[in-house]
């Protein structure tokens, strides 16, 4: 192995950041810095929003860090296998050991990329399409839905192709409880909009509807041509996705709580999911999305990343839904914090509703350190 490839250092570095998104409420991520012997830096990021699980996935990030020291960076495959390996017990099913090997394995991404002179987007083989939509990833938080729907209009009248919506998030929007209003919000921001604009409806935690409900919702947003319904039924509800399958005719979509390919593969298995959401910094890494997003594409579903913590997951993003055959649009946030916006010097972004493709070697993103250090977690 030439020198220049060996890993000398791992380091996990906890951080929170006011997210604009979600009502500037704080979210924490644990980012992983992975320094080559020749002086190369890669950065991952464990997407782990709750402070409590950041600290756990940093711990478990410097735990498996001595299985990577003295590796070569080449090899993301190996040392991903290998930690899959180490975490037999404390990852079977998984859950915060996918976290922090989804952080390594970015990082490793980065940094190989950095050695070889190559992007991460060329490492995994380069543009699959001319162009990669962009939609607006936003919350309902306004009591008036007027002024959402105007709200919404503003950000996509930039070029981007629609805008996903969450329901049942903080504020007074009240999204997701009352058909009439859900119905009035759908139609009104369809209408905003204009012409060749989708609209995409996300349940969120505090929506609570039965199978009854979420076939009765379902049949009225694929009246008004809402393009898919995400999580109406939760991560986990086969028996329930089944009978909104067989009742409907709406994209479903849900994935994104997924830890791994094994995961991808039992909700593929269902026949009940058409968009699948895989969040690079939860599904085991660029390794694991883009395993997951293969059996997407064999299976004829299509992968959607959820894209929606800092530039790095963001960064890596943009490589895998430029790379993978199975995802067709990318989500961003039109209201950018400094997680996403300040973390980076060239944070992912759209020319007319288009994402731009990556520069640059490894992400093609250089991480702001100083940021890190006034971000970092207190413990
Ligand atoms: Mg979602």
């Amino acid at each position: 192995m030439s020198d220049m490839s060996r890993i000398v250092k791992v380091e996990a570095l906890p951080i929170s950041y006011p997210e604009p998104t979600d009502h500037h409420r704080f979210r924490s991520v644990c980012l992983v810095r992975i320094t080559g012997e020749d002086g190369h830096v890669g950065w991952g990021e464990c997407c782990t929003y709750f402070p409590e699980a950041t600290l756990a996935a940093a711990k478990l990030v410097e735990g498996m860090a001595a299985l990577i020291i003295g590796a070569n960076a080449l090899h993301t495959e190996a040392i991903w296998l290998k930690l899959k390996e180490q975490s037999w017990w404390y990852g079977t099913g998984s859950g915060l050991a996918s976290f922090a090997i989804s952080g390594i394995d970015i990082a490793l991404w980065d940094i190989k990329g950095k050695i070889l002179g190559a992007s991460v987007l060329d490492l995994l083989g380069g543009p699959v399409r001319d162009h990669l939509p962009a939609i607006a990833s936003l919350h309902g938080t306004k009591a008036s839905i007027d002024e959402m729907a105007e709200d919404i209009a503003i950000h996509t009248a930039t070029g981007l192709h629609g805008a996903k919506v969450g329901f049942g998030k903080a504020g007074n929007a009240r999204l997701g409880f009352d058909r009439a209003r859900d119905i009035e919000f759908a139609e009104k921001v369809i209408a905003a909009m204009g012409p060749d604009k989708s609209l995409m409806v996300d349940l969120g935690v505090k929506n609570f509807w039965d199978i009854a409900t979420a076939i009765d919702r379902a049949r009225a947003f694929e009246e008004l041509g809402v393009a898919w319904l995400e999580e109406p039924l939760g991560h986990d509800d086969p028996e329930g996705y089944r009978a909104l399958r067989a009742a409907t005719g709406i994209r479903i979509a849900y994935g994104e709580r997924e830890w791994n390919t094994r995961g991808v593969l039992r909700i593929l298995e269902t026949g009940t999911v058409d968009v699948v959401g895989l969040d690079p910094g939860r599904v085991e890494g660029i390794t694991g999305f883009r395993k997951a997003a293969d059996l997407c594409a064999l299976t004829r579903r299509q992968a959607n990343a959820h894209n929606f913590s800092t530039a790095i997951v963001g960064a890596a993003s943009q490589a895998l839904s430029w790379s993978c055959p199975a995802c067709n649009v990318l989500e961003l946030q039109p209201v950018y914090g400094p997680a996403q916006r300040d973390l980076v010097d060239r944070p992912i972004w759209h020319k007319a509703g288009n994402v731009n493709l990556p520069d640059g070697c490894g992400l093609g993103i250089e991480v702001d350190e100083a940021l890190v250090r006034a971000m970092r977690l207190d413990v």
